[in-house]
């Protein structure tokens, strides 16, 4: 399940083109959107790639 990691909810709608790749938050007080590569795990897998 997707979390959003301003407001910690989870309804979000995936959002790709040709810039952006993500997931737009759809909690009324948030609505921020959040890139994949942004996301935590995302963020611990490049590490290790880079290494
Ligand atoms: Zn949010």
């Amino acid at each position: 399940m997707w979390t959003c990691p301003y407001c910690g909810g989870n309804h979000g709608l995936p959002f790709h083109d040709d810039h952006l790749d993500g997931m737009l938050c759809l909690e009324s007080d948030c609505g921020r959107f959040v890139e994949e590569k942004m996301l935590p795990d995302e963020v611990r897998e490049w590490d290790y790639t880079d290494f």
